[in-house]
């Protein structure tokens, strides 16, 4: 059918090559691109033999001109971008410049501030509609199934939904002291930062990590979960009509906590420069480079994920609760494309995204969160491409 340009050769770029290939019938041909042209060639390695034809190429994604010569240059239907949230706005310019359709998987953040939200890529509605082409926002897991689980919840379940809470659970252990299971420094960017939750048409501010809840997962068991800030509450907040409140937690460990609070006590997660020997340096980066590499991981990791959504709200006059959710092994991920399952997660939706969008099922000009399209094509494909969920009608609520 079509041809993408991936951009990014990290822990979740691998996992949407490879799912890229195993649906070569919409993925005819892709090109992966990335800083380090070096990974794009160790994954182009791994890889052919399939039907899916694949090129190379190096791009600095920070620069607008190097990407619209690629762009130009490969002609693909679509550019995924699966490099860093950094990125966002110098992909967006360049599809604009190339008429390009663009997908992501998270929102921009400036590099020197850590702070994400969605108003500097909704900024772009006018102008992607003007040039004819569509920008879908945030279709990894979380953001991205969960806002799939939303519009499913809202379509077949529920007249109104009034409260949301997303459950992230990673219940799987890769034995080291401390280590994050994606970008280091965008990962503890996010859970460093204050906590946030959106309720009644306003959001309420906490401390890191101020509230906690304890949650039995199925196939995981019980887990300590803090509630975080995360960027889908603040598109569902909008698309969900009559929603309420809105939370989202994620499990932690004992371990983790522990570590990331002596790092923080040492300002090693610090975002402002330092001279060091007379070199500036960035205390987070600096982390970044001594922890191990997300992407290898993948053989170390066992135990599962279990991510998704319960829902309150009212069918026919009654209240009601619905909880659907993914559960994922991290060894299997492994055995089948050589990553961890958090990897995993996020590469798959993104590779269904881009398929719905490629061959016309979600595509309209614009710039779209998940939520805004028909869930059910993306729900069927996450069945048959190896996110299966399931569903309880009956499920604990989180207090
Ligand atoms: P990695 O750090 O493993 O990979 C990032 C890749 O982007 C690297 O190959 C890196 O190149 C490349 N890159 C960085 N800067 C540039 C640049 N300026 N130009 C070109 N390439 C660049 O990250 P992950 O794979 O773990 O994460 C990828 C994305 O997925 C992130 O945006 C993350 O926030 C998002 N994510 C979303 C989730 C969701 O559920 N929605 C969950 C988890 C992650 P180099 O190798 O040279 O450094």
């Amino acid at each position: 059918m079509g041809r993408a340009l991936i951009i990014g050769a990290g822990g979740v770029a691998g996992v949407v090559v490879n799912k890229c290939c195993q649906n070569s019938d919409v993925f005819e041909e892709i090109c992966i691109a990335s800083r380090t042209k070096s990974k794009c060639d160790a994954l182009k390695a791994k890889l052919d033999g399939g039907k899916t034809k694949i090129e190379t190429a190096q791009v600095n994604a920070d620069n607008v001109d190097e990407l619209i010569d690629l762009i130009n240059s490969y002609k693909p239907d679509i550019v995924m971008n699966i490099a860093l949230p950094y990125q966002d706005l110098t992909i967006m310019e360049a599809c604009l410049a190339t008429k390009t359709h663009y997908l992501d998987t998270a929102n921009y953040e400036p590099e020197d501030t850590a702070k994400f939200e969605y108003s500097w890529q909704w900024a772009y509605k006018k102008r992607f509609e003007e040039a004819g082409i569509m920008a879908l926002l945030g279709c990894g897991f979380d953001p991205g199934v969960t806002g799939v689980f939303s519009a499913y919840a809202a379509k077949h379940y529920f007249d109104e939904i009034h409260e949301i809470d997303i459950l992230d659970c990673n219940g799987g252990d890769h034995g080291y002291p401390f280590a994050t299971n994606f970008n280091p420094e965008i990962n503890i960017r996010e859970v460093s930062a204050k906590g946030s939750y959106w309720e009644n048409g306003q959001w309420v501010e906490t401390e890191p990590m101020e509230i906690k809840r304890v949650y039995n997962f199925d196939e995981v068991g019980e887990k300590d979960m803090y509630l975080l800030h995360h960027e889908e509450l603040e598109s569902l907040g909008i698309n969900i009509k009559g929603i309420k409140r809105i939370r989202f937690f994620m499990t932690f460990g004992q371990s983790y906590l522990t570590h990331l609070k002596c790092l923080e006590n040492v300002g090693m997660t610090s975002i402002e420069p330092i001279m060091y020997e007379g070199k500036e340096i960035v205390p987070l980066q600096f982390l970044k480079a001594v922890l191990p590499d997300p992407a290898s991981l993948g053989p170390r990791t066992v135990g599962k994920t279990n991510i998704g959504c319960i829902f309150k709200g009212i069918k026919d006059g009654e209240e009601k609760h619905y909880y659907v959710y993914n559960v994922c092994d991290h060894q299997e991920c492994y055995k089948e494309v050589g990553s961890q399952a958090i990897s995993y997660t996020t590469g798959v939706p993104a590779m269904i995204g881009a398929m719905l969008v490629m061959n016309g099922t979600w595509c309209k000009p614009g710039v779209y969160n998940v939520e805004e399209f028909d869930p059910d094509p993306f729900m069927e494909a996450l069945n048959k491409w190896g996110l299966p969920w399931k569903e309880n009608f009956n499920p604990v609520m989180v207090e």
